[in-house]
């Protein structure tokens, strides 16, 4: 096949990918977006399968069958609220590819004799180092998430020193398989390594803020195909690598800011161990009395008012409450009463957790309004309806200069004229902290599962 074929073809194959994230970029052209972005790869997969020079075909054939087969099993049988585990896994393997792909070139050079020029050598190492420390990294991130071992943040004296020690053992090791690439013992000590650090530089991060760092290894694994595409000397590997690198840590950055934290905080400031103490004592903390409404008393208010918004959180997603809600706000809205979903954009414990949600229950797009759109219109509203949000209602972020979430910009729900919540106890949500909200005047709450209380919501409403 001509080169020029098999380039003009990656070429597409990368117009593609960007044109898919770009479409993914808003609910309306997402699946458009998958599409694209899956025709993509398709083409990229059938230009390297009649370009390079293929040993075997079989062997080709049988790992996408058995492949395949295990993503189809997988992406079928997974919840939703495991999703960021299965992410995490993804990274991890595609790391470990990377690193098996460069390690195959190093060790192949070695044995035909043929010299690694130019690049490669570097691009070679780079691939080996990012490519181990995200497998283990993204084994221990899902451990954490599965609940295969404790959540905690594990810290120990001198962590960061170990760490600093054996990053610059590391980066020493790969300049010399950069300098030698025949220097096998300087390549076995840099994976050795690696893997290590994968592992200590996870363990003193707190389960709960995995989801930032699994965007993080996210983009590490980008970062490793795009240097075994420079291995291989090929263009698509090197784009998707770098846009998979970019906007993993875009993703990264965008959810630091959301939670008004810094990245450094997140790596290195062991959120879970602190707040595990801080949910105690704040939890124990009397703030008031805290008024309990049925949805039959709720459905009076709901059936009375002009304009409802829903605020849904991670609580929705434990339940499974996203096709109740839609059965709910379709009644309150054939009433004539205007209907808005407020996203916030940690919401859940993943990012777009609640656009997914939503969407797989059909709730119309222009239904769902981000943060800084719908916080103005707080005010003006009639009734709030926060379903398994805590966090990202919390008006302490606003209003408590000690509180761990303080500066977390929040949804402003208190502003409302009713606020309803519902959930299932008065246990705190992520942060392990409590939440004003709960104690003021104008807010009810209604204990239960969130989807039992919408279908009784519903039914009361209806039968209003
Ligand atoms: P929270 O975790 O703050 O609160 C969820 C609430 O849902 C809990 O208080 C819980 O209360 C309730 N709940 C759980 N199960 C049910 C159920 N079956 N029915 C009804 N209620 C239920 O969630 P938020 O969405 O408000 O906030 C997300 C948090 O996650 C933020 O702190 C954010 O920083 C963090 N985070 C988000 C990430 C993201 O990408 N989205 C990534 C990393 C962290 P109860 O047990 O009483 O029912």
């Amino acid at each position: 096949m001509s080169p020029t074929i098999i380039q003009s073809a990656y070429l597409v194959a990368a117009i593609l990918f960007i044109l898919g994230l770009r479409n993914l970029s808003s609910p309306k052209t997402a699946v458009r977006g998958n599409q694209l972005a899956a025709t993509g790869m398709l083409i990229a997969i059938v230009a390297t399968m009649v370009d390079q020079s293929i040993i075997s075909y079989t062997t080709i054939l049988a790992g996408m069958v058995v492949g395949a087969a295990i993503g189809a099993v997988l992406a079928l049988r997974i919840e939703m609220t495991a999703m960021p585990q299965m992410v995490a896994l993804l990274n991890g393997f595609g790391g470990a590819a990377s690193a098996l792909v460069a390690s195959a070139e190093l060790l192949g050079a070695g044995e035909t004799g043929a010299s690694l020029e130019g690049i490669v050598p570097f691009a070679i190492a780079a691939s080996v180092l990012i490519g181990s420390v995200t497998l283990t990294g993204s084994l221990v991130a899902f451990a954490k998430l599965q609940e295969l071992v404790g959540g905690a943040a594990v810290t120990y004296p001198g962590q960061q020193f170990v760490n600093g020690a054996l990053g610059l053992a590391v980066l020493g090791l790969a300049g010399m398989v950069m300098m030698d690439p025949g220097n096998l013992n300087a390549f076995y000590g840099v994976i050795a390594i690696a893997l290590l650090l994968g592992v200590l530089l996870v363990i003193p991060i707190g389960g709960a803020d995995m989801p930032v760092v699994i965007s993080l290894l996210n983009s590490y694994s980008g970062l490793a195909a795009c240097a075994t595409g420079f291995v291989l000397d090929n263009s698509t590997l090197v784009v998707s690598g770098s846009l998979v690198g970019a906007s993993g840590l875009i993703l990264t950055q965008i959810m630091c800011v959301a939670m008004n934290r810094s990245l450094g905080n997140v790596l290195f400031g062991a959120f879970g161990a602190a707040s595990e103490e801080g949910a105690a004592a704040a939890a124990g903390q009397d703030q008031g009395n805290v008024v309990a409404y049925t949805p039959d008393d709720a459905a009076v208010i709901f059936s009375n008012a002009s304009s409802v918004i829903v605020v849904p959180g991670y609580g929705m997603a434990v339940a499974q409450a996203q096709h109740a809600v839609r059965e709910l706000t379709d009644s309150l809205a054939d009433a004539g009463i205007d209907v808005k979903f407020a996203i916030h954009p940690v919401a859940g414990r993943m990012p777009g957790h609640m656009n997914v949600l939503l969407a797989e229950a059909d709730v119309p797009y222009d239904r769902l309004v981000e943060m800084d759109d719908i916080n103005p219109l707080f005010p003006e509203t009639d009734v709030a309806l926060v379903l398994g949000a805590n966090d990202v209602v919390n008006p302490s972020a606003r209003e408590e200069k000690g509180s761990p979430i303080y500066g977390m910009p929040i949804l402003n729900v208190d502003q409302a004229e009713h606020v309803f919540v519902i959930k299932r106890s008065m246990n705190p949500g992520f942060a392990g902290i409590q939440n004003p909200l709960f104690f003021k005047d104008n807010t009810m709450m209604i204990f239960g599962d969130a989807k039992k209380v919408v279908i009784s919501l519903s039914e009361a409403v209806r039968n209003y």
